[in-house]
């Protein structure tokens, strides 16, 4: 999943400013420096014409030492010394339903002083 996230990506349905018609453009997110807390969002919807539906793929992701620093820009200069930028997990929101309209969401936090999750 994160080895797309700097990838170019086609975007349907986007009226250029030059043509003032709609035609696929591309978008790439690049990053230049790493936050302290990180926040993923993961986009869950896929539009079908003007329908759009819940991805339902499952999504793993690792509980600790995730490291950013392949995703940084190439225009980030970085200090042969500097330590990687690590993160760890710690909160997670779950959607659960099959639609976007019904269903509940559930959170997980982990507690560094009982070491769990909680629910
Ligand atoms: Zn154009």
């Amino acid at each position: 999943m994160l080895t797309e996230f700097n990838h170019p990506e086609v975007v349907h349905a986007v009226t250029c400013d030059a043509c003032n018609t709609q035609h696929p453009h591309s978008r790439e997110i690049q990053l230049y420096a790493l936050p302290e807390v990180v926040l993923i969002h993961v986009g869950r919807i896929m539009w079908q014409g003007v329908q759009r539906q819940k991805i339902q793929t499952h999504v793993s992701f690792p509980l600790g030492n995730l490291d950013l620093s392949p995703y940084l820009s190439n225009h980030y200069q970085r200090a042969p010394a500097d330590d990687p930028d690590l993160y760890d997990l710690v909160s997670v929101v779950e959607h659960h339903g099959r639609f976007f309209g019904s269903g509940h969401y559930t959170t997980f936090c982990y507690t560094p002083e009982t070491q769990s999750w909680l629910r």
